[in-house]
């Protein structure tokens, strides 16, 4: 908790952030070993074609499903709290038929608890009878977010004809605390062959995967993520952090690969070492980022090539390495990091918002040409709580934190577990996708 979050949250605190309508933290609800996924049944409604997968799904994940309100059984009727309200609208094919979302939501919104969860599904809109109120659930959603209070999130799921079986990964995500700081994201799901994993639990086991920038801040929460997720991480890093990545090597049961990712013979290090100690790699996350900013007039070309040659140049040239040598095992993954500056720009930060929007770009591009061989996404995380902004200055810090439907920043954690859905190997109809992990951040909203 941050120390104006600590301060709401007391008697003396509470009384003045109500009275002054000041932003209001709510503590959010992470994952947690043996902790159920969400506090509360989930109520899920509409009949589209995909309301069946996503009841199986509820079940699948341990989480009860709430009876229709107005039965018997419990439910909101009693005075509970739901857990997530979820509502298939896949099959709203009329402009008249948004008002079935009016009908399901109204009644039961304020009944949902706190970190409550609401998805609502859809059909991609080019797909869909009729692509007017298809569109028109982006709005929905991306307001529903908003008005949620007490760390509530909401989401869209664009599901393809034909994907209603590759679902499940994504539902256990979004109905859980793994998506504690991703709100009013629109995410796109494909027709996929999906295997479910043996054990939920540890679905990576018996996968590598590669994490750049893995020594410290998200890079590393990404892989003790994975680790816990029971792949075997090869953590790579600059040689001058050597010591601290050793130390996250070894918490996480991986091994160590020093070397900087802009060195000419990086990308043949890096397939030499995955194929000759692991026969090839099945997550590929390139983390490793860097700043250097100034206005663009008072740039100087050392920054501006810098930031380029981290946080793009590389990714690109490690990336084709790979493919070149087919080092990506089938069913691969490939996820970059961009940021919220790379979709909205940001004063200051001309180099680095190319770079993040490059990696957009990336997961375009390459997610059509390895189609059915990997997939291809990227988060774009937007206030994280790092050393990286530790650094703001206080004013445009407290700034940042607050500006955002949560009220707070998020952790490293939040970036490494919308990666860990990304990686998973159910999520194998999930490409294509930029998912903001920024507790829908009104920059670039
Ligand atoms: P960080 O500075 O704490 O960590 C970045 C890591 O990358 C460091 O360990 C660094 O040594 C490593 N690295 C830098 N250059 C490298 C090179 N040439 N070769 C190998 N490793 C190299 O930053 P962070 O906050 O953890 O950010 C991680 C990623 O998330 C970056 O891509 C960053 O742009 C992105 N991001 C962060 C935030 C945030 O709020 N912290 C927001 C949006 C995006």
């Amino acid at each position: 908790m941050d120390r104006y979050q600590s301060f709401a949250r007391s008697g003396l605190g509470r009384f003045v952030v109500g009275k002054l309508g000041l932003p209001d933290p709510h503590p959010l609800r992470r994952h947690s070993p043996g902790k159920p996924p969400l506090d509360g049944p989930v109520l899920v409604g509409g009949g589209g074609r995909l309301a069946d997968a996503v009841r199986a799904a509820v079940k699948s994940a341990g989480l009860d499903l709430a009876p229709e309100p107005g039965g018997t059984g419990r439910g909101a009727a009693d005075g509970e709290r739901y857990g997530a309200l979820v509502f298939d609208a896949s099959g709203i094919d009329s402009v008249e038929r948004l008002r079935e979302l009016y009908e399901f939501f109204q009644p039961v919104i304020r009944s949902l608890g706190p970190c409550g969860r609401v998805v609502v599904f859809g059909t991609p809109p080019e797909q869909a009878g009729s692509q007017i109120a298809q569109r028109a659930l982006e709005g929905f959603t991306r307001s529903v977010g908003k008005e949620l209070k007490r760390g509530g999130t909401a989401q869209l799921v664009q599901v393809a004809p034909g994907a209603e079986a590759a679902i499940e990964s994504t539902v256990r995500f979004l109905l859980s605390g793994r998506s504690a700081y991703v709100s009013g994201q629109v995410v796109r799901i494909g027709p996929a062959d999906v295997e479910p994993p043996a054990d939920w639990d540890r679905p990576l086991a018996g996968k590598v995967a590669l994490v750049t920038g893995a020594s410290r801040g998200i890079g590393a929460a990404i892989a003790e993520v994975l680790g816990r997720d029971g792949a075997a991480v090869v953590c790579l890093d600059v040689p001058a952090q050597g010591d601290e990545l050793s130390a996250v090597a070894n918490r996480v049961g991986g091994t160590a690969l020093q070397l900087d990712i802009t060195a000419p013979d990086a990308p043949a290090r890096i397939v030499e070492h995955l194929v000759r100690r692991h026969g090839g790699v099945d997550v590929v996350v390139h983390n490793a980022g860097i700043t250097r900013d100034r206005t663009l007039g008072r740039m100087d070309a050392d920054r501006w090539d810098a930031v380029v040659a981290v946080n793009l140049a590389s990714p690109e040239r490690v990336n084709e390495a790979l493919l070149a040598a087919d080092a990506v095992r089938p069913n691969g993954r490939i996820v970059g990091v961009s940021s919220i500056a790379g979709v909205a720009g940001n004063v200051g930060q001309t180099n680095y918002a190319t770079t993040k929007a490059g990696v957009i770009g990336m997961v375009d591009s390459l997610s059509r040409r390895v189609e059915g061989r990997a997939t291809v996404n990227a988060v774009a995380p937007g206030f994280i709580e790092t050393r990286m902004t530790a650094a703001v200055p206080l004013v445009i810090r407290e700034a940042g934190r607050r500006m955002n439907s949560l009220s707070q920043g998020g952790l490293p954690v939040d970036v490494a577990e919308a990666i860990a859905w990304f990686a998973h190997p159910a999520s194998a109809g999930v490409t294509g996708n930029v998912v903001r992990v920024c507790g829908q951040s009104l920059l670039g909203a």
